[in-house]
């Protein structure tokens, strides 16, 4: 690089050098031939007048200097263009940085919120079934009844309880059991309404919300419920009976109060021989 540029100003030198001597030449045969000087031409060019010659000195002087000047300018140039042109590589290179470093955060970013929905389900499903859980019932229960208060879009509350689980347990061991709770989900996970919402709240009691316009409307849908159960093959244990009580949502209700009607109707139709559906 270096002796490159060292040879470009040898080369403008000697530009310079040449526009000189060509003016001196020039300047001889225009004093011979222009003006029909008596000397040769010979003389003319090399032993000139004192005057002649100061002005040819001067001409090729300033030759060479203005050929000098031009060529820095435009080396002055030349590098100014090549600081842009390496400026812009470097910002271009650094674009591609930042794209790297930007991809790189959005695939971390995806992950994190991969992460966080898991945890959220996780905290809201329950282990076993897989269902939503007592914690998730608790708060959308209470979102369920604000927005009844407002809508009146017919809100009820199913309480399901499995009829004798305890034995079922007691003659096919706890695995099973844990076995006829996850059926037991899945059938009705299966059967019920889209907009319904079900929740294993307890051991082998489930809740499910859900919507209908009276009393009788309500009991059909539990009824539905309770023949799938009872008519269903349970694989481990054939068959087995739930218990359901259900209420409406009443103007005023809090979640404690809906609970305790739907708790109640539960009571009476295990006491009034369990497999069946009490509207309480
Ligand atoms: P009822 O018809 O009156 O409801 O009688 P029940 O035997 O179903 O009711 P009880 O409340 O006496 O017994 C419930 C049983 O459920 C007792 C408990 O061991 C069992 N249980 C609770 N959670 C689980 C569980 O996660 N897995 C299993 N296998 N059993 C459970
Ligand atoms: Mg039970
Ligand atoms: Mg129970």
């Amino acid at each position: 690089m270096k002796s490159h540029s060292r040879l470009a100003s040898y080369g403008e030198a000697l530009l310079g050098l040449a526009g000189a001597v060509l003016f001196w030449v020039l300047d001889a045969a225009i004093e011979k031939f222009a003006f029909g000087h008596e000397q040769t031409y010979s003389d003319l060019l090399f032993c000139p007048g004192t005057a002649e010659f100061r002005t040819r000195l001067l001409a090729t002087g300033l030759i060479v200097v203005l050929v000098l000047v031009a060529a820095w300018l435009l080396r002055r140039k030349e590098n100014t263009l090549a600081s842009l042109q390496h400026g812009r590589f470097l910002l271009e290179e650094m674009a591609i940085e930042l794209g790297h470093k930007n991809e790189k955060l959005k695939a971390e970013i995806t992950r994190r919120k991969a992460i966080e929905e898991r945890l959220a389900t996780l905290a809201d499903t329950d282990e076993l079934t897989g269902i939503y859980n007592r914690r998730k019932f608790d708060e959308l229960i209470a979102l369920e009844l604000r927005q009844e208060a407002r809508y009146q879009r017919g809100l009820c509350l199913m309480m399901l309880d499995i009829d004798h689980f305890k034995a079922i347990n007691d003659r096919h061991g706890h695995p099973v059991g844990d076995e006829v709770l996850k059926e037991l989900a899945f059938l009705i996970e299966d059967i019920r309404r889209d907009a319904d919402t079900f929740f294993r709240v307890g051991g082998e009691e489930f809740c499910l919300l859900t919507f209908a316009s009276n009393g009788a409307h309500l009991e059909t849908a539990c009824e539905k419920i309770r023949k799938s159960v009872a008519t269903h093959a349970f694989a481990e244990v054939a068959h087995l009976t739930i218990s359901i009580g259900a209420t409406q949502y009443q103007a005023g209700d809090s979640r404690e109060t809906i609970f305790k009607r739907a708790d109640a109707a539960l009571y009476k139709a295990k006491q009034t021989g369990r497999d069946r559906v009490v509207i309480g």
